[in-house]
C-alpha cells in the first residue's frame, strides 16, 4: 500500500462563530492510499481548537510506512500501530483510517453500511448548523436550512434568548442547541434549558466548560432535555468518565481517529444506555460520507460540514428531505471531482 497526502484549505460560505472563536477557512489534508489498482480517499480536517495544523498532520503522516503491510484488511493491526506512533494527532490518524476503509470497501466492492450490516434507509435526519451571528444573517441562514428538519444553533453568548427568538420569528422547526462550553453557572444553565424546552429545543450539547463533571451531572439530573458531551468526549476511553454525567455523546471522526474507533464508541455508548450523535468539523464530502456510513446506528446526526464550504472536492452522501441519503457506491461512497 502506498500513502499520498497533500494540504488544502476549505473556504467557508459564512464566517463561522462559536462562543470561543471565529473563522473563515479550515485547513485540511487529503490522503490517498493505493493498492492493487484501487485508491482509497481520506481527509484530516483541523479546526484550530484541536491543536492540529497542516504542518503537524504532514509531519505525522510522513512517519507512516504502509508498504510494510501486505494485507490491507488487517485494520486492527495497522490502525493500532499508527495510533502508537504518537499521542494526539487524531485528525491525521483519521485521514488514514478513512482512506483505508474506503480502499477496503472498494476491494470487496461494497459500501461500508453493508459491511457493517446496516440498513441504508435507517439513516437519521441531520441538522443544519447556524453559528453565532447578527439577526439578519441568522435569518438568512435559517432560509438556507430550508431542506433540513432540525436547526442546530450555537449558543453560549450574552444574547442566547435573542438568537432563539430570531429563529422562532421565522421558523417553528425543532432546534438543537450547542452551548460550546459557554454557560458557566449551573443554576443559570438549568433556567436556560427550561426556557429552551418551551421553544421546542430537542437537546443541549456541551452546556458547560469541559471537565466540570459534578456540575454537569447535577444539571443533567434536573434537565428537562437530554445533554450531550462534545468537548468532554474525544475517544473511546473518555466515554466511561461521562456515564451518569451526560445523557449522550457526540462522536466525530476527527476527534476519535476515524471509523474504526467510532464504531467501538457507538457500541460502548449504547451498552451504557447513552444516546449517540454523529458530528463533524468543516469537512469535504469525503469525511462527511465516511461518517454517514455509520449514521444508521445513531440517534442524531449533525453532518453538514460539507454544506458550509464553497470548495468541496468530492461528492458523496447527500441530504434528501433533511435525511442522510447513502448511495450504493463501494467504500465510503465518494467520487473525487477534478
Ligand atoms: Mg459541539
Amino acid at each position: 500500500m502506498k500513502l499520498k497526502y497533500y494540504p488544502a484549505t476549505l473556504e467557508l460560505k459564512h464566517t463561522f462563530t462559536v462562543s470561543s472563536y471565529s473563522r473563515k477557512t479550515t485547513p485540511i489534508v487529503l490522503t490517498e492510499i493505493e493498492h492493487d489498482g484501487f485508491i482509497g480517499y481520506g481527509e484530516a480536517s483541523m479546526p484550530q481548537y484541536l491543536g492540529e495544523s497542516h504542518d503537524s498532520v504532514m509531519n505525522f503522516l510522513s512517519k507512516i510506512n504502509l508498504e510494510k503491510y501486505k494485507n490491507p484488511f488487517e485494520l486492527e493491526t495497522i490502525l493500532s500501530d499508527i495510533d502508537k506512533i504518537e499521542s494526539n494527532n487524531c485528525a491525521a490518524k483519521a485521514s488514514v483510517d478513512i482512506a483505508l476503509h474506503d480502499l477496503i470497501g472498494k476491494l470487496v466492492n461494497q459500501p461500508w453500511y453493508n459491511i457493517l450490516g446496516l440498513n441504508k434507509n435507517n439513516t437519521p435526519v441531520t441538522s443544519f448548523t447556524i453559528g453565532i451571528d447578527t439577526p439578519e444573517i441568522i435569518k438568512q441562514k435559517v432560509g438556507e436550512a430550508n431542506e433540513f428538519r432540525i436547526i442546530k444553533v450555537k449558543l453560549g453568548t450574552e444574547n442566547d434568548k435573542e438568537i432563539i427568538e430570531t429563529i422562532r420569528s421565522i421558523s417553528d422547526k425543532p432546534i438543537s442547541v450547542d452551548a460550546n462550553q459557554g454557560w458557566k453557572i449551573k443554576e443559570l444553565a438549568l433556567d436556560m434549558i427550561y426556557w429552551l424546552k418551551e421553544k421546542n429545543v430537542l437537546f443541549i450539547e456541551q452546556p458547560m466548560p469541559k471537565n466540570n463533571f459534578d456540575e454537569v451531572a447535577w444539571l443533567t439530573d434536573r434537565s428537562p432535555l437530554p445533554t450531550f458531551a462534545d468537548e468532554d468526549v474525544q475517544r473511546l476511553s473518555d466515554i466511561i468518565k461521562v456515564k451518569g454525567v451526560y445523557s449522550g455523546i457526540n462522536i466525530k471522526l476527527m476527534k476519535c481517529t476515524g471509523i474504526r474507533e467510532a464504531v467501538k464508541m457507538i457500541t460502548l455508548a449504547k451498552a451504557l444506555n447513552m444516546m449517540v450523535m454523529l458530528g463533524c468539523m468543516t469537512e469535504t464530502s469525503c469525511a462527511i460520507s465516511a461518517a454517514a456510513q455509520l449514521s444508521p446506528l445513531v440517534d442524531y446526526a449533525d453532518l453538514d460540514g460539507n454544506l458550509l464550504i464553497k470548495n468541496d472536492v468530492f461528492t458523496g452522501s447527500k441530504i434528501v428531505n433533511g435525511k442522510i441519503y447513502l448511495n450504493s457506491m463501494p467504500g465510503i461512497g465518494v467520487t473525487k471531482l477534478e
